[in-house]
């Protein structure tokens, strides 16, 4: 995020419910059947946040960010809450990062929203498919959602009963139903690609021809529709094969409308979100190494008179800026030795009767095995010479 310049947001765990159902929209199905809502004492309805695009925008839009620069750059990394029946990467409570470009409508912001979110995932040798598809605008949809409702009529029979239900209320979440049979009707659907304005189609074609330039490379799906309400032009996913059936890294895409709806003024935008789990799910499938942060130094005294010694070097080489740790239950050294290993210590300090009564202590490098005797008064230089301090 740093790298491309995105600046993080922290927003509360709740908001008002109603910032969720007019942003997100009262027939998707993170309002109407997945959000945690509640009353509070004052009997407002508060909603744990399902998703991040729609508190951001409200912050943007309460704290004025625009007056700041005409382009906000921002990102977050936070939990979300949706009530949704578990299942290996489907949580209720799960954890996004992603981020927001608000303010400008350029292609290029969809296309460094897109490049972003790939050199995260290549940087976690994670490997991925990426889908593009343009959902137009007000402008441009309602013809194609006319179109695409009356072939759904023509094959209602065949629809599966949510698809029934939905081709009335949202006929192109129809196109993202996962059942076979919908799949299989929605094959001969129309695509929206062949009703887009002119200025959507131009901004499609940008997009492309600037993930072309920097060879991102994706497939262009007429039938991805997100199930969000708020998108407009540009919606893309990324999609692992080595997760099961939630194969969904992340999505995200173009938002114009959605600070208007929200009550601002008119406000184009561009967001990516992607699951922090699934993440994990994948990277730990590839075998990745999680780097194993150890602590420096390890103190291990072999009596009281030692331990309230120890006790306070702990304290001083803490100040000193090394990360330290010391045995808290009294065990013998070998159960002290075997903690500092447990804890990945990259030295071993152990003080006992003589270590006091020579006031030099026995360091031992457990990287490479060496033991030394260091006075005292010399220990904490010696420490600190020998271990990088983290930043
Ligand atoms: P969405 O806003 O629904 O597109 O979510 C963006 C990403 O968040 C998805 O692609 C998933 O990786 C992740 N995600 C969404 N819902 C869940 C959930 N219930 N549990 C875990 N991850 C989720």
């Amino acid at each position: 995020m740093h790298r491309f310049n995105y600046h993080e947001i922290r927003t509360p765990v709740f908001e008002e419910t109603a910032l969720f159902a007019r942003g997100i929209g009262e027939d998707t199905d993170i309002v109407g059947k997945e959000m945690y809502t509640f009353l509070d004492k004052g009997k407002t309805s508060l909603t744990l946040r399902p998703e991040m695009t729609a508190p951001v925008v409200r912050s943007y839009l309460q704290h004025n960010l625009q007056h700041q620069s005409p382009l906000q750059k921002l990102y977050y990394i936070a939990p979300m809450f949706r009530q949704e029946r578990p299942q290996a990467g489907r949580l209720r409570q799960f954890h996004q990062f992603g981020m927001e470009a608000i303010g400008l409508d350029s292609p290029r912001l969809d296309a460094e929203v897109i490049a972003l979110a790939v050199q995260i995932y290549t940087a976690l040798d994670i490997s991925f498919s990426l889908k593009i598809n343009s959902v137009g605008d007000p402008g441009c949809r309602p013809a194609y959602r006319k179109e695409l409702q009356a072939f759904l009529v023509s094959a209602f029979d065949d629809l599966s009963a949510d698809s029934q239900r939905r081709m009335e209320t949202n006929p192109l979440r129809v196109l993202d139903s996962k059942d076979p049979g919908d799949r299989e009707v929605t094959k001969a659907a129309p695509s929206i690609l062949d009703f887009l304005c002119e200025p959507c189609r131009t901004h499609f074609n940008d997009v492309l021809q600037l993930l072309d330039d920097i060879g991102v490379e994706y497939t262009v799906d007429p039938r991805l529709v997100r199930g969000l309400d708020y998108y407009t032009k540009t919606a893309f996913e990324f999609i692992s094969a080595d997760l099961g059936a939630q194969d969904a890294l992340g999505g995200g895409g173009r938002y114009d409308n959605l600070a208007e709806q929200l009550g601002g003024k008119p406000t184009p935008a561009v967001g990516f979100a992607a699951g922090i789990e699934r993440l994990l799910i994948v990277m730990e499938q590839n075998g990745f190494e999680f780097p194993e942060s150890g602590i420096d130094v390890f103190l291990v005294a072999l009596d009281d008179k030692s331990r309230q010694w120890a006790f306070r070097e702990l304290y001083s080489l803490r100040s000193a800026g090394l990360a330290v740790d010391i045995d808290y239950a009294g065990r013998s050294i070998k159960a002290q030795m075997r903690e500092a290993n447990r804890q990945r210590a990259r030295f071993v300090v152990i003080i006992g009767e003589e270590e006091l009564a020579t006031e030099t202590a026995s360091v031992k490098n457990m990287q490479v095995g060496e033991q030394h005797k260091v006075n005292f008064d010399d220990l904490q230089r010696f420490l600190v010479d020998n271990i990088p301090l983290a930043p």
